[in-house]
């Protein structure tokens, strides 16, 4: 993704309150992130227990500003939004997962870390009623690492490499059609 700086991050936001943006900790690493390795943001807050975000690279018509359950300004007032980005605000689920999941965004099979459901409250006014989306994902947001892992060689002549452009490829959308129901009081909750 993008390089990001801490205004344009900030302003991504769709489903926080000003008070919830102003207690936003960056990640740690904010300063020496390499984003070319990232396909998504996603960090805990290190002072808030159960809370974490994610910013998210959602398509040139993606914005907090003009997005379908936005009501033009998302749920921070006088935000603009940022084009093609939609930052999020997520919560743990107080409940672990009884068995070791899968991630839902980048779906490792081999289950490297763990997994949990976090939710995200709706855009807008469906976000204000109450409305949440959830999804399961890797506890401290490893997706992108992990589809960066060369796959085990499946059989005599498998391309690990296009295996691996693929399982990129397949985050981006999947960790974008998530972001994009946060926008979308309409939408179903992606899996
Ligand atoms: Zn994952």
């Amino acid at each position: 993704m993008q390089p990001l700086d801490e205004k344009t991050l900030r302003a991504s936001f769709v489903n926080t309150s000003r008070k919830e943006l102003s207690d936003l900790t960056l990640p740690d690493d904010f300063d020496t992130l390499d984003f070319s390795r990232l396909d998504y943001l996603g960090w805990r807050d290190r002072r808030i227990a159960r809370r974490a975000y994610a910013v998210v690279p959602a398509g040139p018509d993606a914005a907090a500003g003009d997005g379908p359950g936005s009501s033009g300004s998302g749920s921070v007032p006088g935000s603009a939004g940022v084009p093609g980005l939609i930052g999020i605000m997520l919560k743990q689920a107080e409940a672990s997962p009884r068995t070791r999941a899968q991630c839902s965004l980048c779906q490792d099979v081999q289950l490297p870390n763990d997994v949990v459901l976090f939710s995200a409250r709706r855009a807008g006014p469906a976000g204000r009623n109450g409305n949440t989306i959830a999804s399961l994902v890797c506890s401290r947001f490893e997706c992108s690492t992990n589809v960066r892992k060369l796959p085990a060689t499946a059989y005599v002549g498998f391309d690990v490499e296009a295996a691996r452009t693929d399982r990129i490829a397949s985050l981006r959308s999947r960790v974008a059609a998530f972001a994009r129901a946060v926008l979308d009081p309409a939408a179903p909750p992606t899996p």
